[in-house]
């Protein structure tokens, strides 16, 4: 179905052409004309339903531009979703002028949060611990709030956050229009929605959805095995880029390790990394600066990558809703997607209830071995030691490697700017000479220290 058959603006409907939505995904489908009539909607939808632009979409419609007051809430479960949502809100807003988008994140500073906050928003994404503080100091009012989103409200709930969103709600008006999203539809979803919202429309699309274009594989092998067989998997199938997900930190430190050893470039993100290293690896696996990621479930949510190749399930799950989850994040838009778990064994029994004819069962000795396999990144990540708070553009440092550094704009990939560093992507084979050229050269007139991640 297509955008132009809602009740939109006509600037919502060419910027949506603009950023190459042609038609509505399912749970866009279904839940954008309920949302559009200011019903309170709970959808069940994963990561990379588009279910950001569906209640996105719906808030920006409501907004009064021109009130320059809170009128949007929306609660995320972590600081990477409520930045990924942030981006994909200031690109649907784009053509409406002024409107202000702030992000409350714990893990951030609060005072720059207090000095942003008194210059006013519209929209506020954050996570509920942060965003009650702000609310228990009155450095932050809901009076206004006409629509609040809880997104991956299953995410939220297995943190923690029950007692955060309760409190939260308390100072809230009592009309407002409430969407909740998630992945899964449990028992305490169902009681939040109860008491959150009222008659809310329930949408499901996740059926649906399953029979899209990820092609699911199990391979058995002894556990001793598994690490030759995850190479045998890469080599045979060549991803480019690939999350392998392990029930444990310890696991995911071990086999990243494991990985590189073998001249296989791999990182490992798991609940033990400080923020800044955390931030460390996921930009370069965004950026494609390291080709496999190692992680836990709750170190992965909220990584926002466009087009994951590949998904392992280096044991089985736990829970089946967590085997969902998990390989939802390939296959996304539209895309192709390979998810492949390895299970020996002492899994046997587990693995029964995924048996069905979508899904192929293989002995991993049917693999073609492989011998002499390497995996190596694309780019090498550049760190920057200045930021947005240094007024450090994507444009000042592409100007400053393309110009006096002269290297030619195709071997520079993805730039992300932080407020005090700055990160970009170099082809490797040119990483030396940008690093050495950049630190001697000027970024904005300004000498930053440069160093290679
Ligand atoms: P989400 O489920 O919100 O994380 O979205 C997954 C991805 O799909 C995002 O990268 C969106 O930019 C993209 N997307 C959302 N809606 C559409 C659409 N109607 N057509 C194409 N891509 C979309």
């Amino acid at each position: 179905m297509k955008f132009s058959s809602l009740n939109l603006s006509k600037e919502m409907l060419h910027n949506l052409d603009e950023i190459g939505y042609k038609k509505m995904t399912a749970v866009q489908a279904e839940s954008l004309p309920y949302i559009l009539d200011g019903k309170d909607v709970i959808a069940e939808a994963k990561t990379g339903s588009g279910k950001t632009a569906a209640f996105g979409i719906g808030l920006l419609s409501r907004l009064d531009v021109k009130k320059f007051r809170v009128q949007s809430l929306v609660l995320c479960p972590t600081r990477e979703l409520a930045d990924q949502v942030a981006k994909e809100l200031r690109l649907l807003a784009r053509q409406t002028h002024n409107v202000k988008i702030l992000t409350l994140c714990g893990g951030s500073a609060f005072g720059p949060q207090l000095g942003s906050l008194r210059h006013g928003a519209h929209i506020i994404v954050g996570t509920p611990g942060r965003v009650l503080k702000h609310l228990k100091k009155e450095t932050l009012s809901l009076e206004h709030l006409e629509v609040l989103v809880l997104d991956e409200a299953d995410r939220m709930l297995d943190m923690g956050f029950k007692e955060e969103i309760d409190e939260t709600l308390s100072f809230c008006k009592k009309r407002k229009q409430t969407l909740l999203f998630s992945a899964t539809y449990t028992d305490e979803i169902m009681q939040v929605s109860k008491n959150l919202q009222h008659k809310a429309i329930s949408v499901k699309t996740i059926s649906s959805e399953k029979a899209n274009n990820i092609q699911e594989r199990f391979y058995q092998c002894p556990a001793q095995e598994k690490l030759e067989v995850l190479i045998d998997i890469f080599s045979n199938f060549k991803p480019e880029n690939v999350i392998v997900f392990t029930n444990t930190k310890i696991q995911a430190k071990e086999i990243a390790e494991s990985l590189q050893k073998k001249k296989i470039d791999a990182l490992a993100i798991h609940g033990e990394l400080e923020q800044y290293e955390r931030n460390d690896v996921l930009v370069q696996f965004a950026n494609k600066s390291c080709p496999i990621l190692v992680a836990t479930d709750v170190a992965a949510r909220g990584l926002d990558i466009k087009e994951l190749s590949m998904v392992v399930n280096y044991d089985l799950p736990h829970a089946r809703e967590t085997y969902t989850h998990r390989i939802g994040r390939t296959g996304r838009a539209g895309k192709d997607g390979l998810a492949f778990t390895l299970f020996s064994s002492h899994e046997i029994d587990n693995v029964d209830e995924y048996r069905d004819e979508a899904r192929a069962f293989e002995d991993a000795r049917a693999l073609k071995k492989a011998v002499g396999f390497e995996m190596k990144p694309q780019y090498i990540t550049l760190v920057i030691e200045g930021g947005k708070k240094d007024k450090v553009r994507a444009g000042d440092i592409l100007g400053a490697l393309t110009g006096d550094a002269g290297l030619k704009g195709s071997s520079i990939g993805k730039i992300d700017i932080y407020d005090r560093q700055s990160y970009v992507a170099i082809e490797s084979k040119l990483i030396d000479e940008a690093h050495k050229k950049l630190n001697r050269g000027k970024i904005k007139n300004k000498n930053f220290s440069v160093w290679i991640l």
